[in-house]
């Protein structure tokens, strides 16, 4: 299954900022404390960066989103979604 953000369990510290600013709420907090959150509903996902946008240890590296294929060559198209 495709997964649309990929979370770096290195640097996550398990804050779950992520998960509660995520307005489509497809993240649930790890039952492990300090491990980084699980997708629980990547089909789910909107792409509007929020997570990303709100995570503290996003510089480094923390937390990536991934687009789907179509949704990355739109972009480098320059093409609106
Ligand atoms: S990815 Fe960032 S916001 Fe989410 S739990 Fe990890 S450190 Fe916190």
């Amino acid at each position: 299954m495709f997964n649309p953000i990929v979370f770096n369990e290195d640097v996550c510290t398990g804050c779950n900022i992520c998960v509660d600013v995520c307005l489509m709420e497809i993240l649930e907090a790890s039952p492990e404390k300090g491990k980084p959150p699980i997708v629980r509903y990547p089909d789910e996902c909107a792409y509007d960066g929020a997570c990303w946008m709100q995570c503290p240890q996003r510089e480094k590296g923390a937390i990536k989103i991934v687009p789907p294929l179509p949704m990355r060559v739109s972009i480098l198209r320059g093409e609106k979604p």
